[in-house]
């Protein structure tokens, strides 16, 4: 019996050593310190900050005014490592031209779409002007800085569609994972949903498609992310209604908590890779099912 004892052993042993060996694997890697996400209230646009340390990444602007700027006055240490403009609108990069101007970006990133607006043309020209390394974002780059990683998930390619441009982007930190959106829509989920290249990842904290419309936040693409934090960047009474009921029905539908800045103002989340803690500029209380 001993000799079957010992080599059952062993294999238990081995078996053992190996899942943990797949575990270890799937472990996300080690963070130092606390992050902070802010998605910063520019009314009826997209603005969100990430800073790490001396680490600021910036993901949109809002409309055209020094409105983002003033606020990373107080974030930015020295150079601003990665501007992202998810897509060509007004709204997520006419701000970006004041931070442009204010700061030193190294690098920028955007959809490669030559819009014909003069805000587009303008945010070019300010890019151009900065001497910073200028990137096309496809789906599979991976952007890094400061110990810090986004993949981008869309667009594969890129047409005169363009919320379906918008640069999505994942980024965990710690076993805290963001989805960041743009304005993409029903296709663009779609289109990263059938993607054999990436792989949609289930998520804590979305940046919910396109302020809320009911053109984005399938429930496909909802059930795959099931994220427990939910924010939209709206302006109160904006002239589309945003968010529409249908998408705050779906978030609630999956158990998302979801926040908005035209109630909760600036939404700042903080985490250390493992709790996140959300702070709001003003008093407000995450929506919830009309009764
Ligand atoms: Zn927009």
């Amino acid at each position: 019996m001993k000799k079957i004892i010992i080599p059952l052993f062993l294999l238990l042993a081995a078996l053992i050593i190996a899942l943990y060996a797949v575990n270890y694997e799937k472990d996300p890697p080690p963070v130092t310190g606390v992050i902070s996400v802010h998605f910063i209230d520019v009314g009826q646009g997209d603005a969100i900050l990430i800073d790490y340390g001396t680490t600021e990444i910036l993901i949109d602007g809002g409309e055209k005014s020094s409105q983002v700027a003033d606020y990373l006055d107080r974030y930015v240490d020295g150079n601003m490592e990665i501007m992202i403009a998810t897509h060509a609108h007004a709204d997520h990069i006419g701000g970006l031209i004041s931070v442009l101007e204010r700061f030193t970006v190294e690098q920028i990133w955007y959809d490669g779409y030559a819009y014909s607006s003069k805000t587009f043309t303008d945010f070019i020209s300010a890019s151009e002007a900065e001497n910073a390394a200028m990137h096309i974002a496809r789906r599979g780059d991976v952007i890094s800085a400061g110990g810090l990683t986004l993949l981008v998930l869309h667009p594969d390619i890129t047409s005169s569609d363009l919320n379906n441009n918008s640069i999505v982007l994942g980024f965990s930190y710690g076993i805290v994972d963001f989805l960041f959106t743009g304005d993409a829509e029903h296709k663009s989920e779609t289109s990263m949903l059938l993607s054999p290249a990436i792989s949609v990842p289930d998520i804590e904290i979305l940046k919910v498609g396109h302020h809320g419309s009911r053109t984005a936040s399938s429930t496909e693409f909802l059930s795959v992310l099931t994220p427990e934090i939910a924010i939209y960047m709206a302006e109160t009474g904006n002239s589309y209604g945003h968010p529409h009921q249908e998408t705050l029905d779906a978030l609630l539908d999956i158990g998302a908590h979801i926040y908005g800045t035209d109630s909760c103002g600036t939404i700042i989340i903080t985490t250390d890779g493992e709790t996140y803690q959300i702070k709001t500029e003003k008093l407000c209380d995450s929506v919830t099912a009309a009764p």
